[in-house]
């Protein structure tokens, strides 16, 4: 993944630095400047996309409001001396169970362990994580016939959940992790961070070319912020089900049988894939608004106008930098629908006066004294 990022970052002419530590952050009215060893960098904003541990999130002094972890956890690729018990091994959950761990094929003869018990409670969290340690948890899930005989990488982790509460400070915006953390339960956090930056990564282009409406840029918070505050609920609740206590034993049991129910199952799904995130758009209701529309191919970065027909082509030829028209064949439930650059719809419907009205919350007209 960081290596297609990273291929279309430079086809689109980003320089990657890498070994450079952020020290030091500065901003004033109309520039940040970022400190990594000898460099010095200005920009005109700076998104902090530096982990749960963010430095850009510690130099600004923003707070991280949350619940600290009560599971202290551990995970590790590892090579092991035979055969897994299963494809993949998950232990049922039983309230005597000191210990659990789970197993996974990655590919190669490689497995990914995720463990934790009283051992991995005590360690510290910069203790490394050793073979003898990762065979006893292995003993403990799956009995002494299942061992490893090495380890690739490992690494702890705790089921902490924390959101900033602001992710704009001035010129500087947080991203992924630096904005939120929570545990792992459901493998939701790169997506949830990769989707943070889709949505801030077009209005902040719009921003820095004198093309942004009033308010675009703010919209990042307005939209984000609730999809990770979300995440976190869902993943403090799986935390809960986790807990191997006869209370809890019970309450999977009735949630096992809700999510045999396809209506649980999809809202759940929806919730933990993301895919049924709907933002808050001012427009009248229509039931692709605020919603990704699937199966749309975007590679220029602008927005496209699909319409059923060449009507609405003249409306939108002086944003052609901005909006892309297509002619489609595809039954969209209106006559046409705006869909953003990172794929959700802001407007449905046939009506030039509403499609500007919607164009011009998102877009400034181009102003002729900027040329780039
Ligand atoms: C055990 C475990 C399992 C997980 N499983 C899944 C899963 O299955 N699916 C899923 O979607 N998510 C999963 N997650 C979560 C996912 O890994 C994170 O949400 C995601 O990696 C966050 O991406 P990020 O880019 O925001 O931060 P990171 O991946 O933490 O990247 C931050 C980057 O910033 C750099 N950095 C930090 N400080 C500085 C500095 N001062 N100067 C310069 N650079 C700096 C770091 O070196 C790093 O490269 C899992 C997490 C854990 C712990």
């Amino acid at each position: 993944m960081e290596a297609i990022l990273e291929t279309r970052a430079v086809e689109l002419g980003a320089t990657i630095l890498r070994g450079h530590e952020l020290t030091k952050i500065a901003q004033n009215e109309n520039s940040v400047v970022a400190t990594a060893g000898s460099r010095r960098l200005r920009s005109r904003y700076l998104v902090g996309c530096d982990g749960g541990r963010s430095t850009v999130r510690e130099l600004l002094g923003i707070e991280f409001p949350g619940l600290a972890g009560r599971l202290r956890m551990a995970v590790a690729d590892l090579t092991l001396t035979g055969p897994a018990p299963t494809e993949w091994s998950i232990p049922e959950m039983s309230p005597r169970q000191s210990g659990k761990g789970y197993l996974a094929p990655i590919g190669g003869n490689t497995h990914r362990f995720l463990f934790y018990g009283p051992e991995q409670s005590e360690l510290a969290q910069d203790a490394p994580i050793t073979i003898d340690e990762v065979n006893r948890a292995l003993t403990a899930s799956f009995g002494p016939e299942v061992t490893a005989k090495a380890i690739r990488w490992g690494s702890r982790f705790t089921d902490a959940s924390r959101q900033v509460s602001t992710y704009r400070h001035g010129r500087v915006l947080l991203a992924g992790d630096a904005a939120h953390i929570h545990s792992p339960m459901g493998g939701q956090g790169l997506n949830l961070g990769v989707q943070d930056a889709f949505n801030l990564g077009w209005k902040l282009a719009a921003e820095i070319k004198g093309r942004a409406a009033d308010g675009l840029l703010d919209s990042y918070q307005a939209e984000r912020h609730p999809v990770a505050a979300r995440v976190l609920a869902n993943t403090r609740a799986q935390g809960v089900l986790l807990v191997p206590d006869e209370e809890n034993l019970a309450l999977r049991a009735i949630v096992e049988q809700l999510l045999e129910l396809p209506e649980a199952n999809m809202l759940v799904a929806g919730m933990m894939s993301g895919l049924d995130i709907c933002y808050p758009m001012p427009a009248s209701p229509h039931p692709l608004l605020g919603r990704r529309l699937a199966g749309l191919e975007q590679t220029d970065g602008r927005a496209v106008l699909l319409a059923a027909r060449d009507t609405l082509r003249a409306s939108v030829a002086q944003w052609s930098d901005h909006i892309d028209f297509v002619v489609t064949q595809r039954d969209l439930d209106a006559d046409a629908v705006l869909v953003r650059p990172d794929g959700y719809v802001c407007w449905a419907g046939s009506d030039v006066t509403s499609l500007m009205e919607a164009v011009t919350r998102q877009w400034a007209p181009r102003d002729p004294s900027v040329t780039s």
